[in-house]
């Protein structure tokens, strides 16, 4: 009978496999015809200067609408992307649309910076500096003002291989972000060889600061002591609530992002709700 009972289980997973599997394959068909549709953009959210409440600089996140499956998660479909192939084309798509929307921007606000994703699989890509390099030029963007945000497992897993494209990006004069800081396994050896200018830290530590989470309050004291030794610039992800603005901002974070000051929003509602003032504040008073 267990004998049974494992099979009906196999069957099950087995069943389940093909399943995600089909998914995928259904999915990354979509998303090959959606990189030559107009399904794929960019949302802009916010980062904000946690001492005055100005913005500084926006990190555009891809965002994909299907006719008929209707919006599908990031989480969801890079995975997919980076798995296919399919991420060169859609990353260099993006970065496009950001350089494009920038520039767009930054001829009534000069200082405006923006953040993109990259992947790891997208750094090994040989042609990336160049291309990347062709949009810059296209639209009249200095690389100082887009900061490249590489997920800290990816700077970890990358021993060899990729680093020499991070140099190169770092000479072109991108500014580098290590996303989700905390959750790799980064020494502070190996950070103070990275080209980087800042961290980010992940927003699985800002989640319980207003409980009582000690732990993850240190974590934070360390992070940004490490931040100013090594000259770098210390983001929080993912504030959602008032407290957790002020706890971090007491630990010595001078730079946050969450829903608190605004969820990712299509680039004109960023512009009704940040870009109408100068210098750009905050719509949402504190
Ligand atoms: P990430 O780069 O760490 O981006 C932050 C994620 O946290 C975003 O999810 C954002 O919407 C979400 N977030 C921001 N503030 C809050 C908050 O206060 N609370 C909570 N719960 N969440 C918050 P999103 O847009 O779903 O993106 C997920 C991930 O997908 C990104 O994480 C990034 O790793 C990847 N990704 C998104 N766009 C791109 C892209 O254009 N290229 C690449 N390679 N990866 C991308
Ligand atoms: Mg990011
Ligand atoms: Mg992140
Ligand atoms: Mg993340």
């Amino acid at each position: 009978e267990a004998k049974e009972q494992g099979r009906a289980r196999s069957a099950f997973y087995t069943q389940t496999l093909q399943q995600s599997a089909h998914e995928r394959f259904e999915l990354e068909s979509a998303l090959r015809l959606a990189l030559e549709t107009d399904q794929l953009t960019l949302w802009y959210q916010p980062l904000i200067d946690l001492e005055t409440g100005t913005l500084l600089s926006l990190e555009g996140l891809a965002r994909w609408t299907h006719p008929t499956l209707g919006s599908i998660s990031p989480t969801r479909f890079i995975p997919i992307a980076e798995q296919s192939g399919l991420i060169a084309p859609l990353g260099r798509k993006l970065f496009t649309v950001a350089c494009a929307q920038l520039a767009r921007w930054q001829r009534t606000l000069p200082g405006l910076r923006l953040s993109v994703n990259l992947s790891g699989v997208e750094l090994k890509s040989q042609s990336l500096t160049e291309d990347l390099a062709a949009t810059l030029k296209r639209f009249g963007i200095a690389a100082e003002d887009i900061t490249l945000e590489i997920t800290e497992s990816v700077t970890m897993t990358s021993s060899g291989g990729q680093l020499p494209l991070l140099d190169r990006l770092s000479t072109q004069g991108f500014r580098l972000a290590i996303d989700d800081f905390g959750t790799g396994y980064s020494s502070m050896a190996y950070l103070t060889q990275l080209p980087v200018q800042e961290l980010k830290v992940d927003r699985s530590f800002v989640r319980h600061l207003d409980r009582l989470a000690h732990d993850n309050q240190e974590i934070i004291r360390a992070v940004v002591g490490l931040a100013r030794a090594l000259q770098l610039e210390v983001i929080a992800e993912g504030i959602e609530t008032e407290a957790q603005q002020r706890i971090v901002h007491a630990l010595g974070v001078q730079i946050g992002q969450g829903y608190l000051f605004a969820r990712p929003c299509p680039a004109q509602e960023i512009e009704a709700r940040f870009l109408r003032t100068s210098p750009p504040v905050l719509a949402r008073a504190a």
